[in-house]
Order: structure tokens, then sequence, then C-alpha cells
């Protein structure tokens, strides 16, 4: 009998990760604490219950998202699966049933004899042996401390404030210019602004909608974290003595310094993706790509993640994680879903998958199968262990994490090609492993 993996939440990513380990031929304990224990968000006891939306993503072939279902099938996914059972018509997106949903992926886990389930809260991580934690964003308070004790209270976070994020590839470089604040540093581009375009931008946020967030998932906001819309309420020129001020940087172009900045951070080390420093926002993201379509340099930035701004527990997964969603400090400690630094059902079931694979490979004693960069799941754990780990914001599938294809021609031939170079590269990866 080989030895038994826990997994820990029966959410998108845990389901997804007991199916791939019980289909090894491994043993599996999958414990969830709902019904007995509820979530602010879940409404039911079942498992893989969709909390809000019930999309899993666009279906073209020019989506990112689509890739990543592609993947997903290759591997059989017990999420997809379901999905594709349950899809419901939604013009180009895969949305489903959500009970249906639910339904099926239930039946599925009680017909795989290799799976137990049982209703009950982990409230103390494992000293050793396989594991994977997938408990998600609205991880167990007395889990999130143990998390903390085992891995270092700096590393888990219970908020995401973060700032949008756009494609390189998308910016007008006619207008941005690369600078850090008194030198040459390469990692910053600005986007300049006149005082006119500054008060046109200063005003369309005071108009904008704010997401309107439930009272669990409210945040005290620490002074470093202040959403953008919130300091320009506090005055009209605060953002341009805060996050905008131009202080240490001069337009290349003009000679001058110019009324205001809007600064963009290097996400990844190729520059494939940016974030808007310092714009934190919870306004609704409509009104957030209006606003950013009026910061010059970003007229038609295409944006890769929206700023949000609630309630969710992650790991600062570049400090902790390996590509292999392994805990570099705690050998067979495997994390997957939201906890590990995705977003997204779909993001959070495909890293279901691979830390399942992974601690299943691990009780054979086999090597961690790492997707190629080239696939969507390959792009996002990449991403996972190498992006920043002072600035770390979760992630969800985009064009941005793969390297770029050697095409010239329109963004949707390209990403095209990008689909059928990822698709490819997957399907023979999973064969030589024999996935
Ligand atoms: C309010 C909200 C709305 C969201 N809306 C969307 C959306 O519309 N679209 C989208 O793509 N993504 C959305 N997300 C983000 C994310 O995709 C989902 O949260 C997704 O369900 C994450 O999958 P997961 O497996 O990581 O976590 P979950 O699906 O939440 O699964 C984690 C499971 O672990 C259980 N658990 C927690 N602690 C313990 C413990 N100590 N012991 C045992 N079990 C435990 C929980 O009960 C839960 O069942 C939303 C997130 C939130 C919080």
């Amino acid at each position: 009998m080989k030895e038994r993996v826990l997994v820990v939440g029966a959410g998108l990513a845990g389901t997804e990760a007991a199916m791939a380990i019980a289909r090894m031929g491994v043993p599996v304990l999958l414990l969830e604490m709902r019904p007995e224990k509820m979530t602010p968000a879940h409404r039911s006891g079942k498992a893989a219950e969709l909390v809000c939306s019930n999309s899993l993503g666009g279906t073209a072939e020019t989506n990112a998202k689509a890739l990543l279902q592609a993947e997903m099938r290759e591997v059989s996914s017990l999420i997809l699966r379901a999905a594709d059972k349950a899809a419901v018509a939604a013009g180009g997106a895969l949305a489903v049933d959500r009970e249906l949903f639910s339904e099926l992926v239930e039946e599925a886990l009680d017909a795989e004899p290799m799976i137990e389930r049982r209703i009950q809260e982990c409230e103390e991580l494992p000293e050793e042996g396989p594991l994977v934690l997938a408990t998600g964003p609205l991880t167990s308070e007395a889990l999130a401390e143990q998390i903390q004790d085992h891995l270092g209270e700096a590393f888990l976070a219970f908020y995401d404030a973060a700032a949008p994020v756009v494609l390189g590839e998308s910016l007008n470089h006619d207008l941005v210019f690369a600078q850090g604040r008194y030198d040459q540093d390469p990692d910053y581009l600005n986007c300049p602004l006149n005082e006119s375009e500054y008060r046109r931008l200063i005003e369309a946020m005071a108009l904008a909608r704010k997401h309107v967030p439930h009272d669990w998932e409210k945040l005290e906001f620490f002074e470093g974290c202040m959403p953008i819309e919130e300091i320009a309420r506090r005055g009209y020129l605060t953002p341009a003595h805060g996050p905008m001020k131009p202080k240490g940087l001069v337009n290349p172009r003009t000679g001058e310094s110019p009324f205001a900045v809007v600064q963009l951070r290097r996400e990844d080390r190729e520059g494939r993706m940016w974030s808007l420093v310092g714009f934190q926002t919870g306004l609704k993201w409509p009104d957030q790509k209006e606003i950013i379509a009026l910061i010059p340099g970003l007229e038609k930035a295409e944006i890769v993640r929206y700023g949000v701004m609630h309630r969710n527990t992650f790991l600062n997964a570049p400090a902790l994680l390996a590509p292999n969603l392994e805990a570099r400090k705690r050998a067979g400690l495997f994390v997957a879903g939201v906890l590990c630094g995705v977003e997204g059902y779909l993001e959070s079931a495909a890293t279901g998958w691979l830390a399942g694979t992974n601690a299943a490979r691990r009780v054979f004693g086999l090597d961690s199968f790492l997707p190629p960069k080239e696939s969507m799941l390959g792009g996002l754990a990449r991403y996972l262990a190498s992006a920043n780990p002072e600035n770390f914001q979760p992630m969800n599938a985009n064009w941005g994490l793969l390297p770029d294809v050697r095409i010239r021609g329109p963004k949707r031939v390209r990403r095209q090609k990008k689909f059928e170079r990822g698709i490819q590269a997957f399907r023979s990866a999973i064969l030589q492993e024999g996935l």
C-alpha cells in the first residue's frame, strides 16, 4: 500500500489535486471543513462550490484562459470535465450550471475508491508526510496561524491590495519613458501627465464607481496601501504629492519634469507585464479600464489584472515555493489554488492538478513534473516561483506569462500562434512523462 497523501480543502484546487493523486494509484485523505464550519463566502457543504460568477473564462483561442482550459482537458481534469458537462450557453465563455457542476464533482470524488473524504477542519499541519494545502482565500484562522508558524509570519497575506497590471506590448512607447527617480533604473517606466491631463484623471476618479465589499471583505486601510481613489479624495493635489509625484524625473523628450507621473514597475524579468505603482484600487473594473485609458501612454493598454482590495489569504509564493509548487523549506508540502498565489477558478484547479501530480510523484520517488514554459500552466508556475517577492500579488492566466512568438502580424494572429505552440508543448511534455 502506498503512503497516503493528505489534501486539505475540497474547493477548486483541492478536488483536482485529490483526483490527480488518486488516478496515479496513491490513496488520498481529503479534508473539508464545510458544512460543519462555513467560510463567509460559501453557501453549501458541496465540493468545488463556485462562490461568485459561474464562468471559467473565455473560450476563443485568442483568450489566455482558453489555453489553460485546453491543457486541463489534455490531463482529463476533473474540474474541466464537470464544467464541460454542466456548461450553459454563455457566448464566448465556459459558464456552468453551478449546482450541477458541484454535483458532478461530488459524484466523481465519491466514485473514486482511492479517495476518502472527511468533514473536518484541519487545525494543525503535520510535520512530515506528503500534503497538499488548498484551503483557498478564506483559509480558516487556526490553519492560517499554523501556516505562519511553519513558514514564517511575513509570508502569509490576509488581504489583496493590488494595483492593475498592463501588458508591455500594449504600451505607447512614443510617450512613456524609462527612468527611475534620480537615476536611469530600467525597472521603471513613466507616463508623464501635464496639468490638464492630471485634472481629467482626478475628476474621472471622483466620478468612478467603487466595488461594494461584503462586510467581511472590508479592510482597514494601512497608509502604505491606500487606494488611489481614496488618496485623490483627500485633496486634488494629494496624488501629485504622493504616488504620482514627478520628483527626480525628467522627460527626455521635453527636458522637463512633468506635472505628475504614473510609474510602471516591471512585474516579470522580461518586461512583458507592468504594474501601476501606488495605484491599488477598489474601483469597479469597467471604470478602472476607462481611467487607465486616460493616462498618457496607456490609451490602449491591455489590462491583464485589475486592481482589487479585498480579503484574500495567499502565500508569498516567490519567497516560499519552487516551480513544482512545493515549499522550499518543507519537502513534501505542496500548495495549490489561491493559497499558492493564483487567482481564478481555472487557475486554482490547474495548480491543484500540478500540486497533486507532484505530490503523487514524490510518493513514487519520481522527479516533479514541470510544465513547459510555453504552456499557460508552465508560465503560471514559473511566475509564482520567480516573481519579485518584495511586492508579490496573485496572478491569473494571461499572455504576458508566456515567451513571445517570433512572428509579425496582428495581436490575434500572434495569440493564436501562442495558443498552438503552448498546447503542442504541453501535449508532448505530458506524453513524455506518461501523464
Ligand atoms: C468572494 C469571492 C469571490 C470570488 N469570485 C470569483 C469569480 O467570480 N471568478 C473566479 O474565477 N474566481 C473568484 N474568486 C477567486 C478564486 O478563484 C476562488 O476563490 C476559488 O474558489 C479558489 O479556489 P481554491 O481551491 O483555492 O479555494 P476554495 O475553492 O475556496 O476552496 C478552499 C476550501 O478549503 C476549505 N477550508 C478552508 N480552511 C480549511 C481548513 N482549515 N480545513 C479544511 N478545509 C478548509 C474551504 O471551506 C473551501 O472549501 C473569488 C474569491 C472570493 C473570496
